[in-house]
């Protein structure tokens, strides 16, 4: 969530010293700390990642390095970003290279779960398909599962120098890694994937005090709408990124990549839109023009 954090930018070594008490799991290219107990999560976390690398090497010819922590609650102060200290299940980058991800549910991803018989029929039964559990209970842990590759995603533009021009696109960006990857090779997945931002973007806007893009860019540096009007901005975004994929394929993430790296100049918010609209795809410009629409 899918929040990148302001350190971005800084040298970071790109092979982390393991902190105690965690332990590392071994034979994959990327470096993966894991919390005592949890090696069986820690590993189908890491078989995702790595499907995903090959796939974006060959789509994008890039591959960042990366440190992915997964931990559970009495590890998680220890090594997450400070602004996210007291919110574990907060999926987040705490630099270029360092990903944090929790490896068990917790009150931050159920705070999402409306009581789900109280939701229109068609909902309760995507609710039900894409989280329920055997035992009747539910959790949202097949969609923040697939966010260690949003925050992946985050490493790749950092690290291969790409421009983000707008924090949404920043975030947008690594959505549309995501759904890309998942749609093209995992599409069994997508259930988990799309469900949730239904989910939250269909509840409406009442909880929430920020909707506009411009509260967005104003407010994301700080983290100041708080961490749920934050999710529920990350459900737009991730909707967008559906929705993009939907309109242009996987060939939009390859022209959205190479425009970001070519195009490091300033640009005003209409250059930013019509430069999307004519040299990636209009869906993409439709992001900024058509804010409101988005569901
Ligand atoms: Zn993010």
């Amino acid at each position: 969530m899918w929040f990148c954090n302001p350190s971005f930018g800084q040298d970071v070594p790109k092979k982390v010293p393991k902190p105690d008490p965690l332990e590392e799991l071994k034979g994959f290219t990327q470096t993966y700390y894991y919390s005592p107990g949890h090696q069986g999560r820690a590993k189908s976390i890491a078989v995702l990642m790595e499907s995903a690398g090959k796939y974006f090497q060959r789509e994008i010819e890039f591959t960042p390095q990366t440190t992915i922590y997964i931990l559970a609650p009495q590890d998680w102060k220890s090594v997450a970003a400070k602004p996210l200290h007291d919110v574990y299940g907060f999926p987040h980058n705490i630099d270029d290279v360092r990903l944090a991800i929790a490896a068990e549910d917790n009150d931050f991803w159920r705070s999402f779960l409306p009581p789900v018989e109280q939701l229109p029929p068609p909902m309760a039964l995507q609710v039900k398909k894409a989280y329920g559990k055997t035992d009747g209970s539910y959790t949202m842990m097949p969609f923040f599962d697939l966010l260690a590759l949003h925050e992946m995603g985050h490493s790749y533009t950092s690290q291969a120098g790409l421009k983000m021009h707008r924090y949404w696109m920043g975030e947008l960006f690594v959505n549309i890694m995501l759904h890309t990857y998942i749609a093209e090779n995992q599409p069994e997945l997508l259930p988990a994937l799309e469900t949730f931002p239904n989910l939250v973007i269909g509840a409406g806007t009442a909880e929430f005090k920020f909707t506009s893009l411009e509260d967005f860019e104003r407010l994301y540096p700080t983290l100041g709408m708080g961490a749920k009007n934050y999710g529920w901005y990350q459900c737009k975004l991730h909707s967008a990124a559906k929705n993009i994929y939907n309109a242009g394929g996987d060939a939009i993430l390859k022209k959205l990549w190479k425009a970001l790296q070519t195009h490091q100049e300033e640009m005003t918010d209409k250059e930013f839109a019509n430069m999307l609209k004519t040299e990636v795809h209009p869906s993409v410009a439709n992001v900024y023009l058509t804010w409101d629409k988005i569901d």
